[in-house]
Parts: structure tokens; C-alpha cells; sequence
């Protein structure tokens, strides 16, 4: 299911984010306390081994580090007055999330802002939690704050037959296409790369050292991935084909020195980040494969 497209090289570089494969809800590996609070009561998940597996927080360049896990990524920055997280992972990721970020010397309430980069379970599932245990502020595009708001997906999200929820988040503030979020001494963009869903964006930033310095991109998936019986050849589906055709040329002329993959176990030989020149366009280029694969599937009458 996360994997549909059956593409090795879309499968390590655009990364699953499905929102199928949630098997039920109940106290999987949080139970006791977590399993009597709404907001990190364990979504069940087929993956959640994997997404979840525990990683040591590391620093990836400047004062951006990763809290999260072997699967699903977690940004960290430090802006001089205040963090910034991206991204939230499953529910019952928060409280690991917020101790990865303690381990690093830092203090979850100096979390100012949360950046998401898709209204669906497996990275927005902690934000409500997060929110409420930091008091920051979620940003996302216009698109996946109505997602958010509701802990469901968007009418015209091709997973919305998976009916898949999360806890939503009561407040978040919106951020057009290449509009800019200033906190301390970093400024964030926001990145339009609809498609995966309607409002999926990337974030990109600076990131320095002295006088050495790094555009970082946290990519949103690009998984031309659905549930079963959605086409992306049918006609209500232009929105989404144009939606894609915009994040690939969106994503190919973006500056990208280090890039971080929603889904970090999809992240390559060097793990957790990629720091191969053109490793954006290369991420689109995959997507841009499987979209191919899918069609061809489609036109062919065997896809799912
Ligand atoms: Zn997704």
C-alpha cells in the first residue's frame, strides 16, 4: 500500500506516505498513559516499526538538527529567539519527539512554530499534541489548513476513500506559495508542491556555518499514491495532474544543497538526509516516474 508504485527509485526517494495503512486504533506501543490521551493515543499502524524506529537526534548543518525517527522525519531548527519543528509525525510520536528535542539541550516550549508538510495522519498526527504541550503555532499552505482544522482529508485528496483521521489542530496560520516566515535570525519559505495532497508544501531555509552556507529543503512526499479506485487519468482529477506538473517544475529550480525526505527511511544510502547535488530534481524526476507507471496502468486497465 505504501509502496504501490512498485518503483525501486521512487520508492528511496519519494517515500510512502500513504495514509492506508492504518489497521486500527487502540494502545499499540505507547499504552498506558498515552493510551487515555486523545492526542497521542497510538494509531495502530502496519509500518509503525519502521516510521518510528528510534534515532539519536544529530545535527544535520548550522543549528538544524533532526528529532525524528528512522521513518518519518523531524526538523529541528534554532533561530536564536525560538524553535522551529517540521513536521509531527503519528500521534504517539509527540512525547518521543519533544525528548529528542530536550536530549539536544533544547526546551519544547521555545517551539514557536510547527511547519507541516501534509494534512495527513503519518506527519500531522502529533501536531495537536505538540501544540498543546509547546504552545506553537502550526503553519501550513491555505489547502492543508482545512485538513488540519478537521483531522480529514481534503474531498479531493486521492487517498480520501481510506476516510483515515487524526486530532486535528484548532489554529493554524497560512502561508501562500513562496511566502517567507521570519523568526530570529532565520527566514523559512514556503514551497507549493501540491499533488500527494492538494495542500502539501516544502520548506526550504538557510542554514550557515561562519561564512559557509546550506539551503536546506524538508520536501513533502510526491507519492503519486491513492486508494483504490481513484484515477489519475479521470477528468475530475486535473487538479491533481496540474497540481504535480507544478511541484516537479517547482522542485527542479529550487536551490537545494541538503534535503530532507517526509519519510526518512526512504532517505537513501546516507540515511537521514541527502547532500547529493540535484538531490530535489531527483526527487521530483522519480515522482514524475511513477506518475508515468500510474497512468500507464491506468490506460492499461490494471491499476488498483
Ligand atoms: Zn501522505
Amino acid at each position: 500500500m505504501v509502496c504501490r508504485t512498485g518503483i525501486v527509485v521512487a520508492a528511496l526517494l519519494i517515500g510512502g506516505s500513504a495514509a492506508g495503512p492504518v489497521v486500527a486504533t487502540g494502545p499499540g506501543t505507547g499504552a498506558g498513559q498515552q493510551a487515555s490521551d486523545p492526542l497521542t493515543r497510538p494509531l495502530a499502524v502496519e509500518r509503525e516499526s519502521t516510521w518510528l524506529a528510534p534515532r539519536a537526534p544529530e545535527k544535520i548543518f548550522g543549528t538544524t538538527y533532526l528529532v525524528g525517527f528512522g521513518g518519518l522525519s523531524v526538523a529541528l531548527i534554532d533561530t536564536g529567539a525560538g524553535l522551529i519543528l517540521v513536521d509531527g509525525a503519528l500521534p504517539q510520536a509527540a512525547p518521543r519527539i519533544l525528548d529528542n528535542v530536550r536530549k539536544l539541550g533544547f526546551k519544547p516550549g521555545d517551539i514557536k512554530y510547527i511547519l507541516s508538510t501534509e494534512p495527513h495522519f503519518d506527519h500531522a498526527g502529533g501536531l495537536a499534541a505538540l501544540v498543546r504541550d509547546t504552545g506553537a503555532t502550526v503553519v501550513a499552505s491555505d489547502r492543508a489548513a482545512e485538513g488540519l482544522r478537521t483531522g480529514r482529508l481534503g474531498k479531493d485528496d486521492p487517498q480520501l476513500a481510506y476516510d483515515h483521521s487524526f486530532p486535528p489542530v484548532a489554529k493554524v496560520r497560512t502561508l501562500a506559495d513562496g511566502e517567507r516566515l521570519t523568526l530570529g535570525n532565520v527566514t523559512v519559505t514556503g514551497h507549493r508542491t501540491a499533488g500527494h495532497t492538494t495542500g502539501s508544501m516544502s520548506w526550504s531555509w538557510p542554514a550557515c556555518e561562519g561564512a559557509t552556507c546550506r539551503t536546506i529543503v524538508f520536501a513533502s512526499s510526491l507519492n503519486p499514491v491513492s486508494a483504490e479506485g481513484y484515477r489519475y487519468s479521470a477528468p475530475t482529477s486535473a487538479g491533481i495532474r496540474d497540481a504535480l506538473a507544478q511541484t516537479y517544475a517547482t522542485m527542479k529550480a529550487m536551490p537545494c544543497d541538503i534535503l530532507i525526505t517526509a519519510h526518512a527511511d526512504q532517505g537513501g544510502a546516507t540515511g537521514r538526509y541527502l547532500t547529493e547535488p540535484g538531490a530535489c530534481r531527483a526527487l521530483a524526476e522519480a515522482s514524475e516516474r511513477a506518475l508515468a507507471a500510474r497512468l500507464r496502468k491506468e490506460a492499461a486497465g490494471t491499476a488498483e
